[in-house]
């Protein structure tokens, strides 16, 4: 048996043979050209018409697989296909080195490849497969090659140097059981897409040639491939595989579809993340959005606290990924049981009544903006929110805000383009919620954390497994100062969301929905079952 590790873009289980998918290599016979210049022009343009209706059939079929953001990608490949600077150089190289058509499309296609895969910029970085994608379709319709399809009949798993956004899409889903390709980013839209129609795949494995008709286990909960995998192991992702299967099928038929109740009341289901690994969960779980990222994850194991460009890298790839679903991003939570190495705490008798949460921010100011002006960067690549935790008071949201906006201001004065930013707190201590009529005006909305919430109405310590038998999350008074909050929250024109574990709570989602919540953001894998209980309620109905 043999292991090799790369990347995962989907938690699931494939097991088959491995195939190597090899792109065909157009090997252009004619370089220079006996027409002329505007001849090779009309047949240039000809192709890509053609190329055109190709990928607005691509479009459709993705739309229809993957939905309408997932599919945008064949909409921006036909956008690139009348790009000035890519129709200019083949005209250019048609006008000055009399070659054929393909060759000048080619070029140019390898040229800009070249061009976007030098850039820093990850983002643009990944473009370059785009650009060779289309290059290559218009080529192909020079040529008059058609579509390249999978060269084996037995459904098997794909191994490639890389696939294009356009490959996956086409490929025959029933001959397709995962891929694993050597190149290729989690993030790319080859990535996005196999992730969206289900398929296990991991990216950046060194594939091995002499794979090739190996049996093998792709386990994309791991990030492994084990070639030739052992009897026990093999029987174990077997049943590991059943199980997936099991979910996925009862919950499947729940995505993409509304979270509405039977008499039409609707409520937001996002997701809460703790990792940059949970994103990928986030999405596959088919959350709404992130209704609360916990960016304690890249603090409480640094030895270093994280710098701006290290955390704009991070919230930026993030809400690049979500692709203009909502990402809350909640400034840093230290402090309590939350202790992280890079800030070395005096001691506190009682510390989750201490140095915690925005009281640690604002007394540490260096350590926010770094923060914020990271977070204010990632506001221009998708829809970005910022949120305070830990708030008691009108006053600690005013300074928080007046921070935020100096570092605005910084910000602009380096020409930075920023986006919108909406903001809010959490209301996760008794004052808040007792308050929250007079802090609605001052932001866009709550979240409500129940957690901790719970444990200062209560007055007990969350950390304590002694106390589970009294730790109550239901408890009336906990209960009306949720109602509280949304009532306040909404006289000003705040949604208001809980992002506690009791927004999880099947049991009392019906109550939520009929206070009015509006988001309930909760652990990737409970946004299904959640969406299939709302969906199952009537609202008009008497409480039982
Ligand atoms: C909460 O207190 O409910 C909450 C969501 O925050 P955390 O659990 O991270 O303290
Ligand atoms: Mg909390």
């Amino acid at each position: 048996m043999r292991v090799a590790m790369g990347d995962s873009i989907l938690g699931g289980v494939a097991i088959g043979p491995l195939r190597f998918y090899r792109r065909r290599k157009n090997t252009l016979a004619e370089v220079s050209s006996d027409l002329t210049a505007a001849e090779e022009w009309d047949r240039f343009e000809q192709a890509r018409e053609k190329s055109l209706e190709q990928l607005s059939a691509l479009y459709e079929k993705a739309l229809e697989q993957v939905g309408e953001t997932d599919a945008a990608i064949f909409e921006i490949h036909q956008v690139m296909l009348g790009d000035e600077n890519y129709l200019d150089s083949v005209r250019s190289i048609l006008e000055t080195q009399g070659v054929t058509a393909e060759r000048a499309a080619a070029v140019t296609g390898d040229n800009l490849a070249a061009v976007f895969a030098d850039m820093d910029d990850s983002y643009m970085k990944a473009r370059s497969a785009d650009v060779q994608d289309i290059s290559r379709r218009v080529v192909n319709n020079l040529i008059g090659a058609g579509e390249e399809d999978l060269p084996w009949e037995e459904p098997s798993i794909l191994v490639a140097e890389d696939l294009t956004p356009s490959e996956t899409v086409r490929m025959d889903r029933s001959r397709l059981l995962g891929f694993i390709t050597h190149h290729g980013s989690a993030h790319s839209h080859a990535a996005i897409l196999a992730r969206t129609m289900n398929i296990p795949a991991l990216v950046g494995v060194e594939v091995d040639e002499r794979w090739e008709g190996h049996l093998a286990v792709l386990d994309g909960h791991n990030g492994c491939v084990y070639v030739d995998p052992a009897p026990e192991l093999l029987e174990a992702m077997a049943a590991r595989q059943q199980g997936d299967r099991k979910r996925d099928s009862l919950l499947s038929g729940l995505k993409r579809k509304p979270n509405v109740t039977l008499d039409g009341a609707s409520v937001e289901i996002c997701a809460n993340i703790g990792s940059i690994g949970d994103v990928g969960l986030a999405l596959e779980n088919d959350a709404g959005g992130i209704g609360l990222l916990r960016s304690e994850f890249l603090y409480l194991d640094a030895a270093e606290a994280p710098s701006e460009s290290e955390q704009f890298a991070v919230y930026r790839r993030v809400a690049e990924t979500l692709a203009g679903k909502k990402v809350v991003i909640r400034t840093l939570d230290v402090g309590a049981d939350k202790q992280a190495a890079c800030f070395p705490s005096e001691h506190e008798a009682n510390p989750a009544l201490g140095m915690r949460g925005i009281r640690f921010c604002l007394e540490h100011r260096d350590i926010f903006k770094e923060q914020l002006r990271a977070i204010l960067r990632a506001s221009a690549y998708g829809t970005v929110a910022v949120m305070f935790p830990m708030v008691t008071s009108v006053r600690e949201v005013r300074d928080a805000k007046e921070v935020l906006e100096e570092c605005r201001e910084e910000l602009l004065q380096r020409g930075t383009v920023l986006g919108e930013i909406e903001v809010g707190i959490m209301v996760e201590t008794p004052a808040a919620a007792l308050i929250a009529e007079e802090l609605a005006p001052e932001v866009d909305f709550f979240s409500l954390g129940t957690n901790d919430l719970t444990q200062y109405v209560l007055a007990i310590d969350r950390q304590n497994p002694k106390l589970a038998p009294f730790y109550n999350a239901q408890h009336a008074a906990v209960m009306q100062l949720i109602r509280l909050t949304v009532e306040a929250g909404h006289r000003h024109g705040c949604w208001v969301g809980i992002c506690g574990d009791l927004g999880a709570d099947p049991t009392l989602a019906e109550a939520f929905l009929r206070m009015g919540v509006d988001e309930l953001s909760v652990p990737p894998a409970a946004v299904l079952p959640l969406r299939q209980k709302i969906r199952g309620m009537d609202l008009s109905q008497k409480k039982g």
